[in-house]
């Protein structure tokens, strides 16, 4: 389901005759447009007309800018008022002459690491989670049947790491198998460690390879910080499950989460890590993402998030912390892989050739 309405048929609109329609609605081009009209763009033939019709007087700037840069042709534009909405029909250019403009650039290779959301829901329902997880939250469970599909592709294209989160991975009844899916990849999953400890659970976790790598959210060396953020007694269970997992041979990072910077809570934190024996380069401190349950944090957005393609049971997404960020879709199914790694290829390579001409196409809103 397309989130902003989306017309797929051919249709006529005040610019003309158009085979797809993308409506914007509000949206400027560093918050969602941009991905929009890439996804769109991707599924015309050479030749063939976008509409693409805007209420944001930005977006009258920005996208004649972001078709020079992409060497699509504006053939159109339309204003209903002063004041909008804007309406344009981009002509698309052939492919071999999208190839000489396009560039990767220098970013981490993109296609290495994928992000898998396994299910929605979780006993936890912590104040900054980016996911709005919770006990009631849907669980949305990707299939064993899709991971094997996607892993198999990712395979195919050269991916390396796949991060198994959600939700709590371990509340999936087929993680052992999601898991299983992803072998001869590089596995982490990331867990709060704090359901495992018995029954079918503990069995899915002994019969783990001990190649996946867990890694577990600990905010604080003390229960304080960590219960106040993530519930009362989810500290004291965190710590219980990150001594499972290392006494069964698995290898754990820890991950902290923090609403400001609290230089004295983070060096007990790595104390308490030193004395636990985890090594340092599995310590992750990181800051509350504005995202989700999280009314304060950092503000993410294309221009600031690095893409991490991302994939749930029903889309797939920019980055693993923006999967309730409704402008940050990629795609409105996990596979195929080859499109939703394409419309992050086609992006970057927008805001590639933005910096290398100085141009901005990227507003935040
Ligand atoms: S942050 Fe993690 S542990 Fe907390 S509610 Fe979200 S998914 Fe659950």
């Amino acid at each position: 389901m397309a989130l902003y309405p989306v017309l797929d048929d051919p249709v006529a609109t005040p610019v003309g005759a158009v085979s797809r329609l993308v409506d914007g609605g509000e949206m400027d081009c560093g918050s969602g447009l941009l991905l929009l009209i890439t996804r769109a763009m991707r599924r015309l033939g050479g030749g063939e007309l976008l509409a693409i019709r805007s209420e944001e007087a930005s977006v009258d700037t920005d996208l004649p800018v972001w078709a020079e840069l992409v060497g699509h042709e504006v053939v159109d534009r339309l204003a209903e008022s002063s004041s909008g909405p804007w309406w344009f029909a981009v002509r698309k250019v052939d492919q071999g002459l999208r190839d000489t403009v396009f560039s990767s650039g220098s970013r981490t290779p993109l296609g290495q690491r994928l992000w898998v959301y396994t299910n929605f829901d979780c006993n936890l329902a912590c104040s900054y989670c980016c996911a709005e997880s919770s006990p009631k939250a849907a669980s949305r469970r990707v299939t064993a049947d899709l991971l094997r599909g996607v892993a198999a592709e990712f395979s195919a294209m050269g991916g390396r790491e796949l991060f198994y989160t959600g939700g709590e991975p371990f509340l999936h009844p087929e993680l052992g198998d999601l898991v299983q899916a992803g072998a001869g990849l590089e596995r982490t999953i990331l867990t709060n460690a704090m359901i495992f400890g018995r029954g079918r659970r503990r069995e899915t976790l002994e019969a783990m390879d001990r190649s996946v790598l867990l890694q577990v959210s600990l905010d604080s060396a003390s229960p304080e910080l960590h219960d106040r953020q993530r519930g009362k007694g989810s500290w004291a269970r965190a710590v219980d499950g990150i001594g499972l997992a290392r006494s069964l041979g698995f290898r754990v990072r820890v991950a902290a989460t923090l609403y400001e910077e609290d230089p004295a809570g983070v060096r007990a934190l790595h104390a308490t890590l030193d004395e636990q024996g985890i090594d340092r380069e599995d310590r992750v401190i990181r800051p509350v993402a504005q995202e989700g349950f999280a009314d304060t944090g950092v503000h993410v957005s294309l221009d600031t998030l690095e893409p991490e393609p991302t994939i749930t049971a029903d889309g797939a997404w920019w980055h693993p912390v923006a999967v309730t960020d409704p402008h940050l879709r990629i795609a409105d199914a996990p596979l195929p892989l080859a499109e939703v790694f394409g419309v992050v290829r086609d992006t970057m390579a927008v805001q590639d050739a933005a910096a290398r001409s100085g141009r901005e196409v990227f507003r935040c809103a």
